[in-house]
């Protein structure tokens, strides 16, 4: 058996910044399990868009702060009060919480799920927190039914990677946003029927591609995790009764609007966040499951952008930022 270390290599955030506030450190200390809590080795850890809000104080946190919202490894310890999880030192896991970048995570049992033996470490957290949301967003937020035309924005991202293949998979008729030919060409593999290069001359203009497609109709629902740059197109291509779903702020938050724009064509709106469909473990391990489930079967794929080494978590933060990424970016510990 491992003995376990005082310290460990982990990305601390002092202060709010930009990607040069994450310092990397060979000498923080390595959490003891409190009660109700599993010490967890990680292998690798998920670098999601969320980590981008808390370093730059979007979402407010406590700092210091170890960022990362999820890591997939190995129960090295348990805490006091957690007999009732099952779980045993050596068990392989998956875990969704705070303080990925780190060896070493010290993080609720609640938060923490077996990790089935067909699935390998990459894959799992490639499409852990990414896939939960995009299972709730397409199940809970709106119930997406075969034959909806929808519009998915940054459809080659870490979370629009994996939605697009779930848009098809439940038989809905798939319009995708990418940014630049390398990441339309991956999406259209991917099966969405049509994809816009919004970033390109011709696809600046969107919103009339997406009326083009639809015949002067509208979509369905839009998901829209971009938030500034295009929220106003969205309530604009949404059809009649329609929804839409902004669920993220990848180019700043949508500014408070007023209601009365939803009038018109009588539009619903949603602001969701995963962590609210996953609070208890009920739910977290039935949305696990179905996630598993869809892995394994192959109905789901994922894509790794990248595997960073800790030390070069701010070279990911950029390339994260500045748009250059496709699928999920992870860090291997
Ligand atoms: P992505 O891999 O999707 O990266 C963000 C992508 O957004 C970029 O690759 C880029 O794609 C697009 N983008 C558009 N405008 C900008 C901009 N100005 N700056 C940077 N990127 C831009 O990240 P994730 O998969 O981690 O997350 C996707 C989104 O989903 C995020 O907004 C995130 O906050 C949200 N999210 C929300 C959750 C929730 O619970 N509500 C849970 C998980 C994720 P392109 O070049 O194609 O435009």
């Amino acid at each position: 058996m491992s003995t376990i270390p005082k310290t460990q290599r982990a990305i601390v955030v002092e202060k709010t910044g930009g990607p040069e506030v994450l310092e990397y450190r060979t000498d923080h200390p390595v959490p003891e399990p409190k009660a109700g809590e599993v010490l967890v080795k990680n292998t690798v850890a998920g670098i999601n868009y969320i980590d981008t809000y808390f370093r730059t104080g979007l979402y407010p946190s406590p700092k210091p702060e170890v960022l990362g919202r999820e890591a997939v490894g190995t129960i090295v310890a348990l805490g006091p009060d957690t007999e009732k999880f099952d779980f045993k030192v050596g068990d392989r896991v998956i875990w969704i919480s705070n303080h990925g970048y780190a060896e070493y995570t010290a993080v609720l049992a609640d938060k923490t799920i077996k990790l089935p033996d067909g699935i390998p470490a990459e894959d799992a957290t490639a499409s852990f927190l990414s896939g939960l949301t995009v299972l709730s967003l397409a199940k809970e937020t709106y119930e997406v039914k075969k034959g909806d035309w929808v519009l998915l924005h940054a459809a080659a991202g870490g979370a629009g990677f994996l939605m697009t293949q779930l848009l098809k998979h439940l038989g809905a008729h798939v319009i995708g946003t990418a940014g630049g030919p390398e990441k339309v060409k991956l999406v259209k593999e991917l099966g969405a029927d049509h994809v816009i290069d919004y970033r390109s001359e011709e696809g600046k203009n969107w919103q009339k591609i997406v009326m083009d497609i639809t015949g002067g109709k509208g979509v369905d629902v839009v998901y829209d995790s971009v938030g500034k740059d295009t929220w106003e197109g969205s309530l604009a291509v949404v059809k009649k009764k329609g929804m839409v779903v902004w669920f993220g702020n990848s180019s700043g938050p949508v500014p408070p609007l007023p209601l009365n724009l939803l009038s018109p064509k009588c539009v619903k709106v949603a602001r969701p966040q995963l962590f609210g469909y996953i609070s208890t473990r009920e739910e977290l391990q039935a949305y696990s499951d179905e996630l598993f489930g869809l892995l394994l079967s192959g109905t789901l794929k994922v894509l790794v952008h990248k595997l960073y080494p800790l030390e070069s978590i701010q070279e990911a933060h950029v390339d994260l930022e500045s748009r250059k990424t496709m699928g999920k970016l992870l860090i291997k510990l």
